[in-house]
Order: C-alpha cells, then sequence, then structure tokens
C-alpha cells in the first residue's frame, strides 16, 4: 500500500532520464551563452562537450524501450561516462596541466568494451552499474585532487565551490551503486526504482552546481589575472618612479666629483637664503678656487686634472664642519659650500679646508704658490646689506679674488 503510494508519487526512472537529458542539454547552452559574453579560458569548450555527451546519454538511456538495448545502455552510458572524463580532462587543460587525451581516450574505450562484454555475456545490471561507478569515482577523484593541487597556480587559491560540487556528486554516484546493487539482489522492487530516481534527480542538480562551478572557475581567473596584471603594472610604476628618482638625482650631481651641480646649488641655496631671512638664521658662503689650475693641467695633463679635482671633491664630501651645508662644484675647478654658520665659523672651517688640501700634498710642478697643489677661499656672511642672494655671493667671489691678488692659499673674509 504504501509502496504503490509512493510509486504513484514518484516518476519512474525513465522519465526522470528523459527530463535529466533535456536539462543537461539545457546547460551546455547556458555556457555557451556565457563564453559569447566573457572570455573564457582553454578547457571551457571541453566542458561545454562534457554537458552535452550526459545529455545525450541520459536521453540515450531514457529512451529504453524505444531504441534498441545496445543504443540505450551501451552508448547511452559511454556519452554519460565521458561526461565526467571530459570534466577532468577540460579541466587538465583549464589549469594548463598536460591533457592526457590519450589516457582519458583510452580509458572510455576500455569501458567500451567491458560494458559490450557484459552485454553480449548477460551478466546482471548491477554488474554493469559497478563497472560505470569504478571509472566515474577514477575521473572524479583525478578532478577533486587536480582542483585541490594545481587550481592556486591558475586562480591563487583553492576552489571551495568546485571541490564542494565534486564530493557531492561522489556520494549520490556512490548512494546510487549501493542502491542498484541491492536493487539486483532483491530484484522488482519499488523502493529502489523510486530511490535511483532521488539519485538520478539529485545527479542533475549537481550537475548545475558543476556549471555554477565551471563558470565561477572561470570568473576566478579572470579576475586572479586581472589582480596580477595591476600588481605587475604597480610594481613596475614602482620601479620606473625609481628610476625616475635616480635620474633626477643623477641631473643634480656633478659626474667628476659626485657633489651637487650647478643646478642644484642654484635651487638649494635660494631655499636656505629664503630660510635664513625669514627665520634670521645665519647664513654664509665660501667659494674655493684651486690656485694655478690651468698650469697643473699644462703640466700634468687633463686626466690628471680630473683626479686632482676629484680628491679635492673628497675633502668638502666628507668634511664633518658645515652644520646643515650645501656643498656643489659650481664651476670647472670652482666649488660653492653654502652653510648655517656664523662668519667666524665659517671662516675658520674655510681656513681649514685650504689647510686639508695643502696636506694632501699632490705634486704641482709648475705652482706659483709651491710644490703641491692649493686652493684660495673666499666668505661672505649675510648681513643686512646684502639685499639679495646674488649680492652676497658677489660679495664671497670679491673675497676669493682680493685672498688670490694676496697670494692664493688662503682664506678671506669679505
Ligand atoms: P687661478 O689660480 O688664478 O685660479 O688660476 P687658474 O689657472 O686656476 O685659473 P683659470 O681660470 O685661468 O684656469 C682654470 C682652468 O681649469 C682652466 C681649465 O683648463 C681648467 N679646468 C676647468 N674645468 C676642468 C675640468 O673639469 N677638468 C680639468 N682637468 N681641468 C679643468
Ligand atoms: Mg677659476
Ligand atoms: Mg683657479
Amino acid at each position: 500500500m504504501i509502496v504503490t503510494a509512493l510509486d504513484e508519487a514518484m516518476l519512474s526512472e525513465q522519465t526522470t532520464l528523459l527530463m535529466a537529458g533535456i536539462m543537461c542539454l539545457v546547460l551546455p547552452l547556458v555556457m555557451t551563452f556565457y563564453r559569447q559574453h566573457r572570455e573564457t579560458y582553454p578547457g571551457f569548450g571541453i566542458w561545454v562537450g562534457a554537458f552535452l555527451c550526459a545529455g545525450i546519454g541520459c536521453l540515450l538511456v531514457g529512451l529504453e524501450d524505444l531504441v534498441p538495448v545496445w543504443v540505450s545502455v551501451w552508448l547511452g552510458n559511454v556519452f554519460i561516462l565521458a561526461f565526467p572524463a571530459l570534466l577532468a580532462l577540460g579541466l587538465n587543460v583549464f589549469l594548463n596541466r598536460p591533457p592526457l587525451f590519450a589516457a582519458y581516450s583510452a580509458s572510455i574505450a576500455i569501458y567500451a568494451a567491458l560494458q559490450g562484454w557484459s552485454l553480449v555475456t548477460g551478466l546482471s545490471a548491477g554488474f554493469r552499474s559497478a563497472l560505470f561507478t569504478v571509472f566515474v569515482f577514477f575521473y572524479v577523484v583525478r578532478l577533486g585532487f587536480n582542483i585541490y593541487r594545481y587550481t592556486p597556480h591558475v586562480l591563487g587559491r583553492h576552489d571551495k565551490l568546485t571541490l564542494t560540487v565534486i564530493a557531492f556528486g561522489v556520494v549520490i554516484v556512490i548512494l546510487r551503486f549501493v542502491n542498484l546493487l541491492f536493487e539486483s539482489v532483491y530484484e522488482n522492487s519499488f523502493v529502489f526504482d523510486d530511490v535511483d530516481t532521488i539519485f538520478i534527480i539529485l545527479l542533475v542538480l549537481a550537475s548545475v552546481a558543476m556549471v555554477i562551478a565551471t563558470i565561477s572557475l572561470n570568473q576566478l581567473r579572470l579576475e586572479f589575472n586581472l589582480r596580477t596584471t595591476s600588481q605587475e603594472l604597480q610594481e613596475q610604476t614602482i620601479a620606473l618612479e625609481k628610476s625616475n628618482d635616480k635620474l633626477a638625482q643623477l641631473a643634480l650631481t656633478d659626474f667628476l666629483t659626485g657633489l651637487k651641480n650647478v643646478r642644484f646649488f642654484d635651487s638649494e641655496y635660494k631655499k636656505l637664503w629664503e630660510n635664513s631671512t625669514t627665520s634670521g638664521t645665519p647664513l654664509s658662503i665660501i667659494l674655493l678656487d684651486v690656485d694655478c689650475f690651468k698650469l697643473y693641467n699644462d703640466s700634468l695633463g687633463h686626466l690628471a686634472g680630473d683626479e686632482c679635482l676629484k680628491r679635492i671633491g673628497e675633502v668638502l664630501l666628507t668634511h664633518p664642519g658645515f652644520h646643515r651645508g650645501l656643498v656643489a662644484r659650481i664651476g670647472g675647478e670652482e666649488f660653492a659650500i653654502v652653510m648655517e654658520n656664523n662668519a667666524e665659523q665659517a671662516l675658520e672651517e674655510a681656513e681649514r679646508i685650504v689647510a686639508i688640501v695643502e696636506h694632501l700634498s699632490i705634486p704641482h710642478p709648475s705652482s706659483l704658490v709651491g710644490a703641491s697643489v692649493t686652493v684660495t677661499a673666499g666668505v661672505a656672511t649675510r648681513s643686512s646689506l646684502d639685499s639679495s642672494r646674488e649680492k652676497l655671493l658677489s660679495r664671497a667671489d670679491y673675497a676669493l679674488y682680493h685672498a688670490k691678488s694676496l697670494g692664493r692659499n688662503r682664506a678671506m673674509a669679505a
């Protein structure tokens, strides 16, 4: 009584399969529609083929009463088995794994041969479903393993949705197998048929979820690629900014001595001047000029002259005495130092530098001053008389000229 009522409430297995077949033919249409509107990755087309096979397979099996047995039971099941096989194959392609076309084709061929053999020899339906389940199990395990193992390379993380759907599918296939085994033991039971119908419906639901999962895989990959590209772009921008900074730095550096060049000096001197005039901090300039440098070049050569300028540059670069000092090479053999020191300190520093350069003892065979290279310094400190920074600079220049005229190798304040 209960069994009959249940049976009436349920669709027959055949009807369910036909409905499942039609449903599975709708799914490739949905996927094709998606393909036309979004970028899809290699492998997606194989998945569309997988759902097509599932649809055709379900229809063939569902038409059991109308078509020859080899078409429904043999060909139908081969088509249905192609479904998980193509899903696994498509996933290999999607994840840039070796596709293993030959292996998948061979396994389907083996299944087809065994299924044919079981039909010819009249083996039970239980055996056939066991055979089917073993193959399905193999494919879905491959699917699950590959998703778990290789999706992070392509998506940047595991795809949990697809894994869940696969686990769901595996459980249903196993349950259906168990049910079919019992069905073949207790033949002609209505209950088994009905439960089988439920499993087929669940499998159709799993297929719908699988389509969603494939689209989501594709979507995740699109997003991941977009993220990676924008990250690469960001890294390139940072590298570009760094090299720009370096270039800007180079544009303000004197290539020979490594000191700041005249361009940097101009802008920085302006800032220091403005700061000094507004805050009232002292500001001093030392102008340094190498003595008899033309004669040095003439007697020892231009290259030796360059080396000599480099050594004087090093002295200035490493000299600790300038408070917030700006040190630059502003002409051929002329250097300028701007610092926030008062007149007395500035003159002391200038004298110290003149002495240090002399103590370098760089031989100068034709100098009018002595046996080695010397420098002369002119010093000026900002006072109320200096109406502009140019004025201060020209006072330092005048002091330098004066020191030169007094015999060089000395420092003088304006
Ligand atoms: P004074 O003691 O009066 O300053 O005499 P001076 O010979 O140093 O002055 P002058 O201005 O006549 O000569 C400067 C020389 O500096 C002329 C030029 O050959 C040399 N010079 C300028 N720039 C460089 C450079 O980058 N490298 C070398 N080796 N020599 C340079
Ligand atoms: Mg000069
Ligand atoms: Mg000179």
